[in-house]
């Protein structure tokens, strides 16, 4: 490999291996499951499993389970399931919450050292003895107990003895660090609640600051990436594994995935969820790994868009339009056109005959001949787009389509001519009248005619009627992390219009749920789980026009 094609965390993991300083890398992707994963985290995911990969090394999924009120299994199984979409399988599984007892001994040791104590003071009160970054913080009236004192009362909070917030253990460090992390953090605290793995074994509960790294130690993570925010936990993060003396993992920080219209957040996004503004977690307008599969995404194209971002050391917002185009590109190669027709029209072919069936041939993929080709019937009766017809089009330069009079193929099928309409009673086109011109059968014309326009047309006798759901972005506002107001506020009212009158080509009868497929001139869709056997529901993907 190239050293000048690697990124930062790379080259640092080169150096380290050239150097002998690891054998072989160890990796892990931590989340807390108390929500779903989105594509912020597929960042986090194809970067860790990516350089384990790539060096030959492991990457554990280790679930960050500390937060027992916002914690659940449905979290942990949604996000084992993307993971595995996404096409990586872990080496380790492991909890933190496995590690409880562990990090209780661990706690112990600090306390013995002299580096931890059970500290009295409420929330409140702790800090207005905290300071300011730029004003040192007092001590804790408790923060010289003798070591008996605190290995006997953080034995009693374990043991229930105290309520909720009446006591914490704290390591002790130094009050007037800049770092306000720094400054007594707390190890442990106090919850009477129940824990998705381990019930009511514990009421006692680690920091994430005590719970993470200590994790990583003990898995041997020898490269513990995160997120910038967390640069500032860096020196707890490296004080503790010194104190304990345990495998000094080393963490490292680069830039989140923020995305252009759309949220990246779990708490927000639970907010859409519980309040209603979408369907669940898996709404095909979600930023969630669940919600861009049910809308048609490939792990192809989102592995593809998260190598085109890179990594780096400074925030920023990604434009989604380089995600959508990734999807079109990926989609374009892998998806069967046919023929899907919105807004449809009859047409009547009045020189067909009555029960005639033409079998034609319709290619699949323009772009993979592996392909094929398949049948498509031909008859008296088709559909075709209103948007394909006008009353009075104007010069035949300017409108190709169908208009009185004027001629348009019929892809795959014949060349015809219109030669009138009826209107419904109110005034909409009912129906089109044509003659189609025998000479010009596709791939036998014989005729010598030109014409400009071709059309997609659906048999009525063998259409298929189904749904589709048209998506629009969640948001209408381009940078939500710039807005002073509840980012509720910018949900766009139109993200959903909802079409059940499409008729779709008979060859659409046996689409089962995940296929994709493109509607020929409209957009990438693919069949929504909601599909029954009486109707096919489709949701689109992606418009055809690439704006990016
Ligand atoms: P959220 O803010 O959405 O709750 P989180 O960081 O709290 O995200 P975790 O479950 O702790 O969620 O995340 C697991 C891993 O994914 C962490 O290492 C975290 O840094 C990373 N991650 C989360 N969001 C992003 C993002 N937008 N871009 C890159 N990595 C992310
Ligand atoms: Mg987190
Ligand atoms: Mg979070």
């Amino acid at each position: 490999v190239k050293r000048e094609s690697l990124n930062f965390i790379e080259q640092l993991i080169e150096n380290d291996l050239n150097s002998g300083k690891h054998q072989a890398i160890q990796t892990r992707f931590p989340p807390e499951p108390n929500g779903y994963l989105h594509i912020g985290h597929a960042k986090s995911i194809c970067l860790n499993f990516g350089l384990a990969e790539k060096f030959n090394g492991k990457c554990n999924l280790r679930f960050d389970d500390t937060n027992p009120e916002k914690e659940d299994v449905e979290y942990v199984d949604s996000i084992k399931k993307d993971i595995k979409w996404l096409g990586f399988e872990w080496d380790g599984e492991h909890y933190a919450s496995d590690y409880f007892g562990t990090l209780y001994g661990f706690a112990q040791a600090l306390i013995k050292k002299g580096s931890a104590y059970v500290d009295d003071l409420s929330q409140e009160a702790f800090n207005e003895i905290k300071g300011t970054p730029t004003v040192p913080g007092k001590h804790s009236p408790f923060r010289e107990r003798s070591l008996e004192e605190n290995l006997l009362l953080f034995e009693e909070m374990k043991d229930g003895k105290y309520k909720n917030g009446e006591k914490v253990l704290r390591a002790k460090i130094d009050m007037s660090s800049p770092n306000m992390h720094m400054r007594d953090p707390i190890l442990y605290r106090i919850r009477h609640t129940e824990h998705h793995r381990t019930g009511n074994e514990w009421c006692i509960y680690p920091t994430y600051d005590f719970a993470h790294g200590q994790s990583d130690s003990i898995e041997h993570v020898t490269h513990s990436l995160c997120t910038l925010e967390f640069e500032v936990h860096r020196p707890l993060y490296e004080w503790l594994i010194k104190e304990l003396e345990i495998f000094p993992s080393k963490q490292t920080e680069f830039a989140r995935l923020n995305l252009s219209y759309t949220v990246v957040s779990k708490r927000k996004l639970l907010e859409l969820v519980e309040g209603k503004y979408v369907a669940g977690w898996d709404d095909p307008r979600m930023p969630t790994i669940s919600g861009i599969r049910r809308r048609g995404f490939t792990p192809e194209a989102v592995k593809t868009f998260i190598k085109k971002v890179g990594v780096a050391r400074r925030d920023g917002i990604t434009d989604v339009a380089l995600l959508e185009h990734a999807v079109r590109e990926d989609l374009n190669r892998r998806c069967n056109r046919v023929f899907g027709i919105l807004d449809p029209v009859k047409l009547v072919i009045t020189n067909w005959p009555e029960d005639k069936e033409e079998v034609m041939t319709a290619v699949n993929n323009p772009e993979d001949e592996a392909a094929g080709t398949r049948e498509m019937l031909f008859t008296r009766e088709l559909y075709i787009d209103r948007a394909d017809f006008m009353e009075d089009p104007p010069s035949p330069k300017k409108w190709y389509r169908l208009g009185p009079d004027r001629e348009v193929r019929l892809k795959y099928g014949y060349i015809i001519k219109c030669t009138g309409f009826d209107k419904g009673a109110d005034g909409e086109i009912a129906t089109i009248y044509a003659e189609y011109d025998p000479e010009t059968r596709s791939g036998q014309d014989t005729s010598g005619k030109k014409v400009k326009g071709t059309l997609g047309w659906v048999s009525v006798k063998h259409a298929v009627h189904a749904e589709i759901r048209l998506y629009d972005r969640l948001f209408h506002t381009e940078n939500l992390n710039d807005i002073e107001d509840d980012f509720k506020n910018h949900l766009n009212p139109n993200s959903l219009e909802i079409n059940d009158k499409v008729v779709l080509e008979g060859s659409l009868k046996n689409a089962k749920v995940d296929d994709l497929v493109q509607f020929e001139r409209v957009g990438y869709f693919r069949v929504d789980e909601d599909s029954t056997a009486d109707k096919l529901v489709f949701n689109r993907t992606i418009t055809l026009r690439d704006n990016w």
